[in-house]
């Protein structure tokens, strides 16, 4: 998973950080699940400059997390393209168009109103888009995401639309989280991936941030979205 480049020193520490993730990510995944399934890594690109990006994908990273639309505009045309992007932050529904040809997945689909505008762009521009269902497992008044009580009524209703593909679930569980916090998302994940759905393809379980991701990996994760642990602290303060 990771190949060792010896260029940039100053990035050093990116490279040893992603080492020290992979190492983490294999011997979490070696406790506790099957040897055939792959996790996989995302780097969680908020308030980091182009150059520490690329130099990561250099690296090996070759997924990342886009969390503000202004802010990807902003870099995307510097971004080395060998890597995928998935959108991971809130999305208001007016700049779902600045996205929907740029990005391989929007993760952060909490709501009717949000699908059917990306549905009808994605229409609009003949492709199929892939989307992650956001929940509020920890019900935190400030965090975006569907309860899991309407889950399964809004995947049912997303499921009708012909140009959103429903690959699976993401959550961001609150800081501290009890494991069974973990548990539960597993447990919603596998029981959509049961049902009968139209349009859905459940593959993707996205959970687990720098804190916590052994922990996620522990209980179903098969992404894990990374920025601090990978990039170090964030510059500014998030909004
Ligand atoms: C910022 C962010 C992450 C990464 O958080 P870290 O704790 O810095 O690893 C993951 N997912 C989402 C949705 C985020 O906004």
């Amino acid at each position: 998973m990771c190949q060792t480049v010896n260029n940039y020193p100053e990035f050093k520490y990116i490279l040893e950080n992603y080492k020290e993730i992979c190492y983490n990510i294999e011997n979490a995944k070696s406790k506790y699940r099957k040897s055939n399934e792959v996790i996989n890594l995302m780097a969680v690109t908020k308030t980091v400059e182009p150059e520490k990006i690329n130099f990561a994908i250099s690296q090996g990273v070759s997924l990342l997390g886009e969390n503000r639309v202004q802010e990807y505009l902003s870099k995307k045309e510097q971004y080395n393209k060998k890597a995928e992007v998935h959108f991971i932050g809130h999305l208001q529904t007016n700049k779902v168009k600045y996205i929907i040809n740029d990005v391989k997945m929007i993760q952060s689909v909490d709501s009717l109103k949000l699908a059917c505008e990306i549905d009808r762009l994605a229409k609009k521009n003949n492709k199929i888009m892939d989307i992650l269902i956001e929940i509020n497992i920890g019900n935190e008044l400030s965090k975006s995401g569907i309860s899991k009580d309407s889950l399964f009524d809004l995947v049912n209703k997303i499921s009708e639309l012909q140009n959103i593909s429903i690959c699976g679930l993401m959550a961001i569980p609150p800081i501290g989280s009890d494991e069974y916090v973990f548990e539960e998302m597993n447990e919603l994940f596998l029981r959509i991936k049961e049902m009968p759905y139209k349009n859905i393809s459940m593959n993707t379980l996205s959970m687990g941030m720098s804190g916590d991701y052994e922990l996620a990996i522990k209980h179903g994760s098969n992404l894990v979205r990374i920025g601090t642990k990978l990039f170090g602290a964030r510059k500014y303060l998030e909004v």
